[in-house]
């Protein structure tokens, strides 16, 4: 059990090792703060329930990461040290408890609360009123010194003139970035921390000045002498001597009042011009915070209660319409750039019409956006009382950016309207949606081109370079190298895999082409049933179309979809010209597997599983699916409700006949 325990712990610091380093020291973190903080709060667990555990690079043990040999190392003569974290009630109630059991007094605390800037700290040594050394955090015992990016900073008082600086004096603060400067350049990094962390670590001081880092101190480390008595306090005196300090800090009495100054906190953080991931609370007395002192990696008086990691309050700007591939037509919030885990949200969605209706949305309101793992951000509810009385009912288009009218259909099945309002799919005649299909086209499951992503195609649109998908096959790589950002390199790229694209099996190929309600696997099945590219073409020229429905697999959706694809002039016009271009070939099946030369066929609901993806499992065992019950059948599987017609069929064959469980158990 112990031995399980430890491996189980010894991985776990191990990966925590790795993304430390990224985080900390590479500036280009994999995983989110979420699951970073998860994965230090397990290894603090584990620790706490089985004291047997330890490591060096354990998080209650290790700070940050060893100074970068591209710089200067510089001892600290006070560690920098890290922050434990808080993120429920009860955490902070353990925090003063083990406070004033460790002070065995009984006294109201009082607190010195702060934004905890969600940059990277900094360490400036004042001699005499002069800035000399700068050093950046490292393992909290050794930094790197930076002194001259930092001074690129222009926050940081070079010198400070006031008598009453004591001989020297080390500030501490941190070093971020605000919103509107991240907003220009977030392609580069995944959220304001790492773009703080990634330019002033520059070698070239020259490099760091030219983005518009910003500081706001905090604290002190070393000084040769101390005249303040609380935090608070100190705080107003560093303005005092020319930094920038928070507006926002402030002095608390009580854990309840923390917890509730932090719900409203978290309901308006959206309104700061930088990022912040929770509050710092400090104890406010420096005599206090004295006698507590530190453990391992953290002080005892201070405590870091952060904000939840996956859902945040901002405020919609706008209301923006997105036409997806099919002509849907999804609202999508424009919201003020707010941090959810890690990663800064500015847009959400809004789902559909009657999701605006229902929760009554509106252009200027206080939302809630929630943002779960990878799941798109979306705003879960409004926060009515912050309303002003001014804002009006969101009116839903009735017309698609490109022009047409907008219709809800009516699904026959729930004999509903459906809740997605959509541009009547007239293929590339809509801009917004000719766009969609060429990005889809292009995608990973489809034609697979590499090097042409979503925003390369809507570049090329804007530029006219392409209006359908086969003007990719026709691009000018001499014009492409001259844009920004390309060169004859990433040019002859594009056309190498532009080139290489062109050899595509027919399932790819129909799935490429963006057939409302024809994915992956309907793909596999008219291309099985088509067997190559001439017959595709000519199925469909000639009508046959509903020939297909007899396939199991195929419904009427799917047929009427093909229908109203093939009667559009542009659509076959597309499909005839890439089929000139491109190098179709038949479908490759899999030749090896358990059910080799095993047929199947199914009948009645599945559960847990499509049809579609039941079949792929048969394919993927190179088996094969028939389309009626013949001799040629060795297996009918039958899930809930299956017809009985082909049941008594397969009876009277002598076909055996399988339950689901039965059938996948034939290969695990
Ligand atoms: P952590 O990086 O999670 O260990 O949290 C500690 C860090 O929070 C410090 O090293 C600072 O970079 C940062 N921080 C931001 N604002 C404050 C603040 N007001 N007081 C102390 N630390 C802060």
């Amino acid at each position: 059990m112990n031995k399980e325990v430890e491996k189980k712990y010894k991985r776990k610091v191990k990966e925590f090792q790795k993304h430390n380093k990224l985080y900390y020291d590479k500036s280009t973190p994999v995983i989110s703060d979420r699951e970073f903080d998860k994965l230090k709060a397990d290894i603090i667990n584990l620790e706490k329930k089985y004291s047997f555990l330890s490591s060096a690079n354990s998080p209650t043990k290790s700070i940050g990461f060893k100074p970068s040999k591209n710089f200067e190392k510089f001892k600290h003569k006070v560690q920098m040290l890290s922050l434990s974290n808080a993120f429920e009630k009860e955490d902070l109630i353990n925090f003063e408890k083990k406070i004033l059991n460790y002070l065995n007094e009984k006294i109201a605390l009082e607190y010195s609360v702060e934004p905890k800037v969600d940059g990277i700290s900094a360490s400036l040594t004042y001699l005499n009123g002069n800035l000399t050394y700068g050093v950046s955090r490292g393992d909290g015992s050794e930094g790197e010194l930076i002194t001259n990016n930092l001074k690129t900073i222009r926050d940081i008082p070079h010198k400070i003139l006031k008598k009453n600086i004591p001989k020297e004096i080390e500030i501490r603060g941190e070093v971020f970035i605000e919103k509107k400067d991240f907003e220009k350049i977030k392609d580069n990094f995944a959220n304001p921390r790492n773009a703080a962390s990634g330019s002033l670590r520059q070698k070239d001081p020259k490099v760091t000045s030219k983005i518009p880092l910003k500081f706001i101190a905090y604290t002190f480390g070393f000084t040769s002498e101390n005249k303040f008595k609380n935090q608070s306090e100190f705080l107003n005196e560093l303005k005092s001597w020319g930094f920038l300090t928070s507006d926002y800090n402030k002095v608390i009495k009580g854990i309840d009042e923390l917890f509730t100054f932090h719900e409203q906190f978290e309901k308006k953080r959206f309104d700061l011009n930088y990022d912040i991931d929770g509050l710092v609370y400090k104890v406010n007395s420096l005599q206090l915070q004295k006698r507590l002192g530190f453990t391992s990696n953290a002080p005892r008086w201070a405590i870091a209660h952060k904000f939840s990691a996956d859902h945040a309050y901002s405020e919609i700007l706008n209301i923006d319409i997105q036409v997806g591939r099919t002509g849907a037509l999804t609202p999508v919030a424009k919201v003020k750039p707010v941090n959810i885990g890690g990663v800064v949200v500015s847009n959400a969605t809004l789902h559909n019409e009657d999701e605006i209706l229902r929760k009554d949305i509106r252009i200027g309101d206080t939302v809630k956006i929630e943002r779960a793992g990878d799941v798109i951000p979306h705003v879960l509810e409004v926060d009515i009382k912050k309303r002003d009385g001014k804002s009006e009912k969101f009116n839903f288009p009735k017309k698609c950016p490109c022009g047409f009218e907008t219709i809800k259909e009516f699904n026959k099945i729930t004999k509903k309207y459906d809740a997605v309002r959509r541009c009547p799919d007239k293929g590339f005649e809509c801009e917004k949606i000719a766009v969609e299909k060429i990005k889809h086209f292009i995608s990973k499951d489809a034609m697979n081109i590499d090097g042409l992503g979503k925003k390369v195609v809507e570049k090329f649109w804007d530029l006219k370079f392409i209006k359908f998908p086969q003007d990719i096959y026709n691009l000018d790589y001499q014009k492409i190298s001259s844009l920004d950002g390309w060169g004859s390199q990433s040019a002859s790229n594009l056309k190498f895999s532009i080139e290489n694209s062109k050899k595509v099996t027919l399932d790819k190929f129909i799935f490429s082409l963006g057939i409302r309600h024809i994915g992956i696997e309907n793909a596999k099945i008219i291309a099985d049933f088509t067997n190559n590219i001439k017959s595709f073409l000519n199925f469909f020229k000639k009508d046959k179309i509903k020939e297909l429905i007899n396939i199991d697999g195929i419904g009427e959706t799917q047929v009427k979809s093909l229908e109203k694809f093939f009667q559009n002039k542009t659509n076959i016009k597309v499909v005839e010209k890439l089929s000139e271009i491109l190098n179709v070939k038949e479908r490759e099946v899999k030749s090896k597997g358990k059910l080799k030369n095993v047929s199947f066929m199914f009948t009645g609901k599945l559960q847990n599983i499509s049809r579609a993806e039941a079949k792929s499992l048969i394919e993927e065992n190179a088996g094969s699916i028939v389309s009626s019950v013949t001799k040629k059948l060795d297996y009918l599987v039958t899930g809930e409700k299956p017809t009985n017609r082909k049941v008594e069929q397969a009876k009277n064959l002598g076909i055996k006949i399988l339950t689901q469980k039965e059938w996948s158990d034939l290969f695990n």
